[in-house]
């Protein structure tokens, strides 16, 4: 029954290793996170056999086994048809505290019952504590971060002040002398009591008072932690399986995190200890009116496309809001029916996630080839000749490279300002993301195609129908 278990759990192992690897490429994710689903189905496959041969273990546990992987398998399911994918920072959020709770009481569990945790061994302790701190921490600062993305919470006024600082040291010390105490003396409840309820407590008071620019890049932090958490919790139970797909989760998330970071310009220090006061609200930068606004009708911007020889399209965040990848499609079909070269610029962080515009465009068959990496695009902007902008504004403001009072200032951007004539498409003036002017929308070689990208986009197919665009 050993050697079954041990091979199913190879074969998951591999399986979640090739899942993860074929993640970072769009053309292979789906049948990625396939695989990876295969991997998770093996594993509980392998605990239920790993039961069959261990005497004493009634068939409710098997019972517990099975309902527990219905009822979340059937939650997943629901959740991932239905949450739109401009909440989806939210519901990673949600998972990733899913997985901190169950590396919490995974080892509440182990300490309480089998282990009895005053006679259990070392590694068995340590791996208690870490799982313990780890997956609270991950738990309450996961749901704090989904209850702010959703807008359920907001950061009280003293959360702002340095005070916070001492609170949250105050809450470390004391998780610190609990997991001591627990891994010195032994002594149980108590002291795993204190543990679970100051590492708690430190998982919201870190991140309550984080803004809402941030949460992104704690989410994807927290996400690493829940791998950490899940590692211990395999060292706590002995599943070979758990540390070896926490560790990768743990990894995973952590270089995520870094690349979000340098995709913002902000460090992990200061997105962690830099309070609600986000980059733009602290410099005071990157204000000021607009001077030179110039628009156009949709009928304009269709004459110029039909001119081109090549067009580049920048999806932002308004495109997913609108909803208009599909119509996009239809747009730039009829461009290169025309014989006209048409590349998507793909922004690091575009939208309201990595990768939010890969699957966006992906969703509407945009062929992979066409999806070009900034550091591709970039120097390919002076020999373009229209440049549509959709719903993107902060991944597009030359004010990151030009002003050094800019909160944005130092963000990587695409610089579309070097194209021969840009199109903004966005409903009114808002901001974006930042908060601040952006300094395209007063360049001569802009005009703005207001409305609702799905609308303008609409309308555009219409009109370029309407010049022959396309037809042979
Ligand atoms: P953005 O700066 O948030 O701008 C989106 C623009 O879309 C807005 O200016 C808005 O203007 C427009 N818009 C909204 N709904 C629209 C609709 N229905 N039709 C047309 N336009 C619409 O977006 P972005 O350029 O994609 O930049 C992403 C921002 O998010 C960056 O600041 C980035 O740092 C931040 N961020 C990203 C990540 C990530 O991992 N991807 C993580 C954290 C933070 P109107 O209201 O005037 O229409």
């Amino acid at each position: 029954m050993d050697f079954l278990k041990y091979a199913i759990e190879l074969v998951a192992v591999l399986l979640l290793a090739l899942g993860i690897k074929g993640l970072s490429k769009v053309r292979s994710a789906r049948s990625a996170n396939q695989l990876a689903a295969v991997a998770m189905a093996l594993a509980v496959l392998g605990l239920l056999i790993n039961y069959l041969g261990t005497s004493g273990i009634s068939a409710a546990a098997w019972t517990w086994i099975i309902i527990g992987t219905v009822i979340g398998g059937v939650l997943g399911a629901i959740t991932a048809q239905r949450v739109p994918m401009t909440s989806m920072p939210e519901t990673v959020a949600l998972f990733n505290g899913c997985g901190g709770m169950s590396s919490l009481l995974v080892a509440l569990a182990a300490a309480f019952f089998p282990l009895q945790l005053e006679a259990a061994g070392l590694v068995a302790v340590v791996s208690i504590v870490i799982s313990v701190f780890v997956g609270a921490i991950t738990f309450t600062g996961s749901i704090v971060a989904m209850a702010k993305l959703q807008g359920w919470l907001s950061t009280p006024a003293w959360m702002q002040s340095k005070s916070r600082h001492v609170v949250n040291i105050a809450l470390a010390v004391a998780s610190l002398v609990a997991a001591i105490k627990l891994i010195t003396d032994g002594n149980g409840t108590q002291g795993l009591w204190l543990l679970v309820v100051a590492s708690g407590l430190l998982g919201i008071g870190v991140t309550l008072p984080i803004g809402g620019a941030d949460m992104p890049v704690v989410i994807s932090l927290l996400n690493s932690y829940s791998g950490v958490a899940a590692a211990a919790a395999g060292f706590v139970v002995g599943s070979q399986l758990l540390i070896v797909a926490g560790a990768m989760v743990g990894a995973a998330g952590l270089i995520l995190t870094q690349v979000m970071c340098n995709g913002m310009n902000r460090s992990l220090v200061s997105v962690l200890f830099g309070g609600a006061l986000g980059a733009s609200a602290a410099s005071g930068g990157g204000g000021g009116e607009y001077t030179n606004i110039t628009s156009c009708s949709v009928e304009e911007c269709a004459l110029t496309l039909e001119a081109a020889e090549r067009v580049v399209i920048v999806p932002g965040y308004g495109l997913a809001v609108a909803q208009a990848q599909h119509t996009l499609r239809e747009v730039t079909r009829s461009l290169e029916a025309a014989g006209i070269q048409v590349d998507y610029a793909i922004h690091p962080v575009a939208g309201r996630m990595p990768g939010h515009m890969n699957v966006l465009l992906a969703e509407a068959d945009v062929p992979y080839e066409q999806l070009k990496e900034m550091d591709v695009i970039n120097p390919e902007f002076p020999a373009t000749d229209v440049v549509l902008v959709l719903g993107a504004n902060d991944v597009v403001n030359p004010q990151a490279k030009n002003d050094p009072s800019s909160p944005l200032y130092g963000m990587p951007v695409l610089d579309v300002q070097q194209a021969r004539t840009v199109f903004v498409v966005k409903r009114g003036m808002s901001a974006g993301y930042s908060g601040i002017k952006n300094d395209l929308f007063d360049l001569a070689n802009t005009s703005m195609v207001f409305g609702d990208a799905k609308k303008v986009l609409g309308d555009l197919l219409g009109e370029l129908k309407e010049l022959g665009v396309g037809k042979k």
